[in-house]
């Protein structure tokens, strides 16, 4: 997709309504791969110039998602990697599967999650 102002705005939101679902402190976006090397290296580390290859990235240590709209085809491709990578920022335990699909799919239908709270050990 070709990423303009209106474009850009649009992201914005969409994550700001979906971290809202998931109850997260909405991170902050990148959206071109200049951005993600612009970046202190510290927080892209292990994904920095790898990137690119991928429709998003999520950075959990540090509130810090990738969402490569450049290569991404449509909306619809757009929305499901933006619930993605929240997702990950929420369920940090949580590997890629049939659940975290299904958060996926959950988040970007309108529900609603509780916040993040560590176990207590
Ligand atoms: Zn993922």
């Amino acid at each position: 997709m070709h990423l303009d102002e209106d474009l850009r705005l649009s992201i914005l939101e969409k994550s700001g309504v979906f971290s809202a679902r998931l109850s997260i402190q909405e991170p902050k976006v990148l959206m071109t791969s200049k951005e993600v090397l612009e970046m202190p290296k510290e927080m892209t580390m292990g994904r920095r110039t790898t990137a690119y290859k991928y429709y998003g990235v999520s950075y959990m240590q540090h509130n810090l998602i990738f969402i490569n709209v450049k290569k991404i085809p449509h909306e619809k491709a757009l929305d499901d990697t933006i619930a993605h990578e929240l997702v990950h920022q929420r369920f940090p335990y949580l590997s890629h599967g049939r659940r975290f699909n299904k958060l996926v799919r959950q988040v970007l239908k309108g529900k609603t999650f509780a916040p993040y709270r560590k176990r207590k050990s």
